[in-house]
């Protein structure tokens, strides 16, 4: 196997109160690369038990409150270590999770150095994370807000970003002081064993942070159907997030949600003509549109529409897709070939509906790709609202094609979505770029740019996208209980039963 010799990767197992266990029913899973289907390792595989086991570890380590009542400052000097380490093992990290996803090497170095920025961003929140001072108008009364780990957080990730967006909860979750299980995909959680490996190293005490591994049914429900956690953070699909937060009800357990997109990139026929193309090819193809913030969605100008689909479907086929370890690919394979047979579907799906396919729908004639999920940049002309692959999120390389004729009648498009995650807009005009800017119910809104973010900015949905934000101080804010502590200084009596 390939991974074999790695050294991030020695133990496979679970990671339980500090240690390294094999799952108790020996359950163990094959992880493939999704370029050749080749098995690249093998990962023990959690039962409930093992779950319980988990979520007992971080529940005594909460108890204890030795690392609640560390200072925040010393908390994150961790998170600094740890950046410090990611940073060390940069490459090794971004060939595993390159091999384990399909991107390209390119995108997962991106997406370690955002890692890394995670981790330092949320150690620079120390001081300023801990309390507010409240005027009562009385001076003899101390009244403050103070903020306290939330206790024990379950953290469930997805495949598409695996160590991005599990790095995403475990920095806030470990700067507000609480204790912690992490489930990574089933499909991809290779780089999270790497980053439990390294926060081992790091020397964060035991039972602070938890690893379990298996599949949703099993582990992940098991850890969102207990009392015994304080908040669910998940990021994933609808479908489950509603499964989570029904759980969650039961108990009353808080949950953040980060869920999907349908996301709208609107281009009016002043925007800069090849930086607009570049800008929506990028915004949809890159990872082979498995990004949860793709720009799906193309809503263009009448006056423009019919070079700029044209031109998009030029350059679509010409991307180099290929297996993301070889830097000439520009993109590489999906995730699974179930991921691929459901992008299948869709396309067919849009086929039926009555849209116009102006590239791809279809895999890659090269042989060398026979053994891989491959699917070629595929685009969609002449959509409109009401068919489904314009409304649901198809995860995969699909761009769906929209005109419009006024700035209303575009904004109603953009908002047209059950969802509201992210949007785009191309205007030469900043004036109506704001305006529209400001109409659309999305979480993030690109003006001439597509897809960056910062970790200082909050990031999450409208809609059905979720509940919650991550990143920023309002993602450390999820992981914390707000409490307003009273002080009179000065009691007096009040008198008010006085008779
Ligand atoms: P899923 O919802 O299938 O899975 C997400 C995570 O939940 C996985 O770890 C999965 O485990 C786990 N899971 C599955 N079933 C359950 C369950 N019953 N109880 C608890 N946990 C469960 O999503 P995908 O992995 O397919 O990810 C793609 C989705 O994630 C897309 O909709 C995408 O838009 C969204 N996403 C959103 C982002 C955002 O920031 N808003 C960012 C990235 C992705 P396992 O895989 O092991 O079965």
């Amino acid at each position: 196997m390939i991974l074999d010799e790695e050294p991030l990767l020695r133990s496979r197992g679970l990671y339980i109160d500090g240690h390294w266990v094999r799952a108790g029913a020996g359950g163990t899973r094959e992880i493939t690369d999704p370029a050749d289907d080749t098995v690249i390792a093998v990962v023990d595989e959690a039962d409930h038990d093992d779950v319980r086991s988990a979520v007992a570890a971080a529940r005594s380590a909460f108890a204890a409150g030795r690392w609640s009542a560390t200072p925040a400052t010393e908390r994150a000097d961790y998170l600094v270590r740890i950046a410090d380490l990611l940073e060390q093992n940069r490459d090794a990290i971004a060939r595993i999770e390159t091999l384990d996803t399909g991107k390209t090497l390119r995108e997962s170095h991106i997406d370690i150095d955002d890692v890394i920025a995670v981790f330092r961003y949320y150690a620079t929140l120390a001081e300023a994370s801990t309390e507010r001072r409240v005027d009562t108008g009385n001076p003899a009364v101390l009244s403050r807000v103070v903020a306290e780990p939330i206790g024990v957080c379950a953290l469930i990730a997805p495949w598409n970003y695996p160590l991005l967006q599990m790095s995403w909860k475990i920095a806030p979750a470990l700067l507000a002081g609480c204790t912690m299980v992490a489930k990574p995909s089933e499909v991809t959680p290779l780089s999270t064993v790497a980053l439990v490996a390294l926060i081992d190293r790091a020397g964060v005490p035991a039972g602070v942070v938890n690893l379990v591994q298996g599949g949703g049914e099993v582990v992940g429900s098991a850890l969102t159907t207990t009392p015994e956690v304080d908040l669910i953070s998940f990021t994933g699909g609808a479908a489950t997030g509603t499964k989570i937060a029904r759980n969650a009800a039961e108990h009353i357990t808080k949950v953040a949600l980060e869920l999907g997109g349908k996301n709208p990139h609107i281009v009016f026929a002043d925007a800069e003509f090849d930086t607009a193309v570049d800008a929506v090819l990028t915004g949809v193809f890159l990872h082979s549109g498995q990004v949860c913030s793709a720009g799906t969605r193309l809503i263009v100008h009448e006056s423009v529409a019919d070079d700029f689909v044209a031109e998009l479907a030029r350059r679509a086929a010409r991307i180099r897709v290929g297996p993301g370890i070889d830097p000439s690919s520009r993109t590489g394979p999906l995730v699974s070939r179930q991921q691929r047979a459901k992008v299948e579907a869709y396309v067919a799906l849009g086929i039926s509906e009555g849209a116009t396919l102006v590239a791809g729908g279809k895999r890659p004639a090269d042989p060398a790709l026979a053994h891989g999920s491959y699917y070629l940049p595929t685009i969609f002309d002449n959509c409109h609202r009401d068919m489904r692959i314009v409304q649901e999120e198809t995860f995969g390389p699909i761009l769906t094609v929209e005109r419009f004729a006024t700035e209303d009648a575009a904004i109603a498009l953009g908002n047209d979505t059950a969802y509201g995650l992210a949007a785009g807009i191309r205007t030469a005009d900043p004036v109506r770029g704001e305006r529209v800017a400001r109409a659309l119910r999305h979480g993030t809104v690109w003006l001439n740019d597509f897809g960056y973010y910062t970790p200082a900015a909050e990031w999450g949905g409208f809609g059905r996208s979720g509940i919650g934000r991550e990143l920023g101080p309002g993602g450390l804010a999820e992981y914390q209980e707000h409490k307003h502590i009273w002080h009179n200084t000065a009691p007096t009596v009040e008198g008010w039963f006085a008779d």
